[in-house]
């Protein structure tokens, strides 16, 4: 049984937008120039697509590497089946680290600490460990610190098990053109990986760029990209996508209306009576709230296409559903409703519904509630809910 609000979440759409923002960072035609790897992001159950059947299908078109926020998310990946490397993003700290040996996941070297649990859970084992090493050239939140890595790093980089496979950094303002830090991140970046090589840490596979950067300026792109967002088919609210990059969106939200009802001129609809009719208003039911990840902000300012038309939603956001003004549409129960997604010739996107909120797209799709099941096309899996 499906309640009647699901997410559908088309694979054949998230692989071509893997190929396309592969196609987009390939370098010119030309002797010069490498072409990025291209580093998946799938944590947050992926954006809330489901992270198994999204990092299946990435794997099944190609991509060379995964990440993920924590250990436990890796493993679970790993117990779906995912074969390919899976970078963990965050502090080791807090985490049983059994499981990146177990799994095989490739853990983030972000602080002193972390490389000593790391070393000292590596010897025991006998392993060399594969790991990425974070620098924080301005975010302030993992990795070490860019401009002390003298006195930091040394006992770092004698780890006898630890590998450092690659080095990266993370901006936190490329989706603020003309943010300033964005700029001054990308040269300690560069002091930093100088620093490195000071240290005895050789040449080395090196990343940077989330989506936001990799729009904004090619040169962070350097040897590997770490988009989540592009693949997921959208691009930061202060980025239209490029001429060259065509991206869909991998996720529609979907419900239909229950109940229809009339309300006289001084009624009021929803908790806190927050909507009074001032005319003869039909207003439909749609069985979504906020226990689906609808935004309680919604209210009054969020759209809906039903019956091909935008219409708004009114009165208060509650938790199993909200009312929407169908006064002009000739609308019945079982109509088809789209929350997220197109119909007719409209379509409303999760930066849409992010921007009528103040809010980034990966929120929109991230909240979208764990009782919504995700019902798949394109791939040869078929159908999985999570
Ligand atoms: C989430 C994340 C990304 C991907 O960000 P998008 O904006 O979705 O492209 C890249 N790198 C790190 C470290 C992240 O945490």
């Amino acid at each position: 049984m499906v309640h009647p609000t699901f997410a559908r979440i088309d694979l054949a759409v998230l692989k071509a937008n893997y190929r396309a923002v592969r196609a987009f960072v390939a370098p010119e035609a030309g002797p010069a120039g490498r072409h990025p790897g291209l580093i998946a992001v799938v944590k947050a159950n992926a954006y809330g697509h489901g992270a198994v059947a999204v990092a299946r299908a990435l794997e099944a078109a190609g991509a060379a590497m995964l990440a993920c926020a924590d250990i436990e998310e890796g493993v679970r990946l790993r117990r779906g089946g995912v074969r390919i490397p899976i970078l963990v993003f965050g502090a080791l700290s807090v985490s049983d680290l059994g499981g990146v040996f177990e799994h095989g996941l490739t853990p983030t070297v972000s602080s002193p600490s972390a490389a000593r649990a790391l070393q000292a859970a590596a010897a025991p084992r006998g392993v060399r460990l594969h790991c990425h090493l974070k620098i924080d050239t301005g975010m302030n939140r993992f990795g070490f610190r860019h401009d002390n890595l003298g006195t930091t790093l040394a006992a770092v980089l004698a780890s006898p098990n630890l590998v450092f496979d690659a080095v990266y950094t993370h901006f936190a303002t490329a989706d603020q053109p003309g943010h300033g830090l964005f700029e001054q991140q990308r040269q300690r970046f560069d002091a930093a990986l100088a620093a490195l090589s000071r240290l005895g840490l050789g040449p080395r596979p090196r990343h940077a760029a989330n989506s936001a950067a990799l729009l904004r300026d090619r040169r962070t792109w350097l040897d590997a990209v770490r988009p989540g967002l592009l693949l997921y088919g959208l691009t930061p609210a202060s980025q239209a996508a490029p001429a060259g990059l065509r991206l869909r969106p991998v996720m529609s939200l979907r419900s239909r209306v229950v109940a229809v009802k009339g309300m006289r001129p001084g009624e009021s609809a929803g908790y806190g009576a927050r909507f009074t009719a001032t005319r003869p208003t039909r207003v439909a039911v749609v069985p979504a709230g906020y226990a689906d990840g609808l935004d309680v902000r919604l209210a009054g300012v969020g759209e809906v296409l039903v019956g091909g038309r935008r219409v708004r939603i009114v009165g208060s956001v509650c938790m199993d559903s909200i009312t929407i003004d169908v006064t002009e549409l000739d609308v019945e129960p079982g109509d088809d409703v789209v929350l997220i997604g197109a119909q007719g010739d409209d379509c409303i996107d999760a930066g849409e519904v992010a921007c009528w909120i103040g809010t980034v797209p990966h929120e929109i799709m991230c909240r979208v509630g764990s009782r919504i099941a995700r019902v798949y096309s394109g791939a040869e899996t078929g159908s999985e809910s999570s």
